[in-house]
């Protein structure tokens, strides 16, 4: 594959940092990892808060380390985003997500929704349309089927680059949502000019709603901005009950966190909505 750049330029400098060298080391081990299979996607089921309806489930990378290293997107994210490797890790995931998604559905378990995360990276390249257009119809998915988390960020630089393809994006069908909503720059006047479905509120805020005024107030804020300008919105991290309830009281849509379930394989994901999912 052309991603697989085995012992390339990645040779030891004495000079370099041993952090440099690690981090070095580890980027050599994530090409191979996105060569030899030790990728995958990992759901975590969201649910309309009202009712408990199963909506669909955010796919979130993870690394099969061969040593048994614990890597986790947190730290291999950035260090791809860094070096040019995004690009084909984000079109790995594009594609994981729609096969996964159709082999779920040929499993008998119908996933209304399936969330991936783009790198503000890759919605520079106009390219990005049709390879997300191709991955829906090589697996027969309904754009509906799919949704972009784009981090807050995104477009503020790069804004005229970016808007395009979000917009030809959004024209597929599938829909967009802005995560990590409240922590980055909020640009009210920007937000109504996006193409976007929705917000994501940020889990530092949901985590400590309940012993926070402040945060619980920034959450409702949240809430109501969404409520206005008409978008649909979600809160992540939801780690217990009483905060799931706060959060429907409030009139969040739906959620997602630990009280409802971790982020797993699409394997046990199937066996999870027979269990839970009632039709
Ligand atoms: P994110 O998009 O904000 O993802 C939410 C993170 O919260 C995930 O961490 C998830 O496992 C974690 N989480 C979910 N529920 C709970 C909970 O109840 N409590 C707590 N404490 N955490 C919870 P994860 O999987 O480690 O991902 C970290 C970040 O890495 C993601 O943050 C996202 O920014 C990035 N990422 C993950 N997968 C991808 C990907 O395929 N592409 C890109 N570009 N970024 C990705
Ligand atoms: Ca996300
Ligand atoms: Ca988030
Ligand atoms: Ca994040």
């Amino acid at each position: 594959a052309k991603t697989h750049h085995r012992g390339s330029a990645l040779r030891y400098d004495p000079a370099m940092s041993h952090d440099t060298r690690q981090r070095t080391q580890l980027l050599e081990q994530l090409h191979h990892a996105l060569a030899d299979g030790e990728l995958y996607l990992a759901y975590q089921p969201q649910l309309a808060l009202d009712g408990r309806r199963l909506v669909g489930a955010e796919a979130l990378l993870r690394w099969r380390h061969p040593q048994g290293l614990a890597v986790g997107p947190d730290q291999f994210i950035p260090l791809a985003e860094q070096s040019g490797l995004i690009e084909a890790i984000g079109s790995w995931v594009i594609q994981r997500a729609c096969r996964d998604w159709a082999w779920l559905q040929a499993q008998g378990c119908p996933l209304p929704r399936v969330a991936i995360n783009l790198s503000p990276i890759q919605l520079r390249r106009p390219a990005l349309v049709d390879e997300v257009a191709d991955a829906l119809q090589q697996h027969g998915m309904p754009a509906q089927a799919l949704e972009l988390e784009i981090t807050e960020t995104v477009g503020l630089p790069d804004h005229l680059q970016t808007l395009p393809v979000l917009q030809a994006l959004r024209k597929l069908g599938l829909s967009i949502v802005i995560d990590d909503f409240g922590t980055g720059y909020s640009n009210l006047q920007r937000l109504q000019e996006l193409p976007i479905d929705g917000l994501k509120i940020d889990r530092s805020f949901i985590q400590r709603m309940l012993q926070s005024r402040s945060c619980e107030r920034i959450v409702e804020t949240i809430v109501q901005l969404a409520d206005h300008l008409q978008l649909r919105v979600t809160a992540e991290g939801i780690e217990d009950e009483a905060v799931l309830a706060r959060l429907q009281t409030m009139g969040c849509h739906e959620g997602q966190g630990w009280a409802i379930a971790r982020p797993m394989p699409a394997a046990d994901l199937h066996a999870w909505c027979a269990e839970h999912i009632t039709r």
